[in-house]
């Protein structure tokens, strides 16, 4: 075992389109950073960086504790260790900030305990630590964070997994708007079922898109994402969304979905394109709505990576 080490994994867009719960896309907008040390019996966690007074320091209620735990069940191994979490990420937005925390902790502890698990084991792992957040072990946010750039991730047994590297020229332009989605209701305004025709055509626009990713077309893939009848049913929980999406549009981004559950709202264009300008008309198009957002242009973002470890 090693005595030291610490890991860093960034945010993610979870669906992207119509990829519900199977989708994500890691974003380079922030990233967590883990800590592991070897330490008394149990589990310690403390927490520093952003909005670290709002996230619980019980290893049960956070992605990142609870993550580790299931890494030590696995492993056989009896909880004692200190685990230190700094936020870059911002919780609650739906750019995955939990799943940050959640794969950045896995990686670390992985590398602590030279367990050399593979990435979809350690995918596994980081969405028990979900449950602590979303209630459920789901896979998109925590996939694209410990694989990096746009992942499939199917939690079948064994699972399915497809890694995409985006074109060097994709950007994600990011609107943040200064209101939040409670987890629970966007899960509960969900179809609880598909027609036939809904289910060809959400089957036809994820693979269009994935694989548009995969041929470099970044047109292509922008205008497979609108549309799907689980964003639209949350649209009504994110005042502003469609206005915003149209706004972008009009500015000239090649398609715009909501990140996840949302508020957080990704319009996609080309390096060169005036992506400043699509930043712009996704804030007018939320001050519409009266509501403030904050705005960034991303990248695709890398995997989760070990920056330290000491023997
Ligand atoms: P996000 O997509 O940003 O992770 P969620 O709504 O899924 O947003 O999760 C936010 C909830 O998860 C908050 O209630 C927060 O307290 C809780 N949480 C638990 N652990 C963490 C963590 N390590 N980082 C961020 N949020 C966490």
């Amino acid at each position: 075992m090693k005595s030291f080490a610490r890991a860093r994994a960034c945010s993610s867009i979870g669906n992207v389109g119509y990829g519900f719960d199977v989708f994500g896309l890691a974003v380079d907008i922030a990233a967590d950073e883990v800590e592991i040390t070897p330490g008394p019996p149990g589990l310690h966690l403390t927490i520093t960086g952003r909005d670290a007074e709002n996230i619980p320091t019980d290893p049960d209620a956070n992605s990142a504790g609870r993550a580790v735990l299931a890494l030590l069940a696995k492993a056989g191994i009896a909880p004692a260790f200190n685990l230190r979490i700094n936020k870059g990420t911002r919780s609650g937005s739906g750019l995955g900030s939990s799943a940050a925390s959640a794969a950045a902790a896995v990686v670390a502890a992985d590398a602590l305990l030279e367990l050399n698990l593979s990435r979809t084991d350690l995918t596994l792992l980081a969405a028990e630590g979900e449950r602590a957040s979303a209630g459920a072990a789901h896979t998109d946010n925590v996939a694209a964070a410990i694989h990096g750039g746009f992942v499939i991730f199917s939690n079948e047994s064994p699972p399915r997994v497809a890694t995409v590297t985006p074109p060097a020229t994709l950007r994600i332009v990011l609107a943040l708007p200064a209101t939040r989605v409670n987890t629970k209701d966007a899960r509960a305004v969900l179809p609880q079922s598909v027609t036939v025709p809904e289910y060809s055509r959400g089957a036809a626009r994820a693979a269009l898109s994935a694989l548009a990713l995969a041929n470099a077309d970044i047109a292509a893939f922008g205008s497979c994402l609108e549309g799907s009848i689980f964003e639209a049913a949350r649209t009504k929980l994110v005042p502003g969304f469609a206005a915003a999406c149209a706004a972008s549009r009009n500015a000239g981004a090649l398609g715009c979905v909501m990140s996840g559950a949302g508020p957080t709202t990704a319009a996609i264009c080309r390096a060169d394109q005036d992506a400043a300008a699509i930043a712009a008309a996704l804030k007018a198009g939320f001050a519409s709505a009266k509501i403030d957002a904050e705005t960034f242009i991303a990248r695709s973002g890398p995997p989760a990576a070990v920056i330290e470890a000491r023997p």
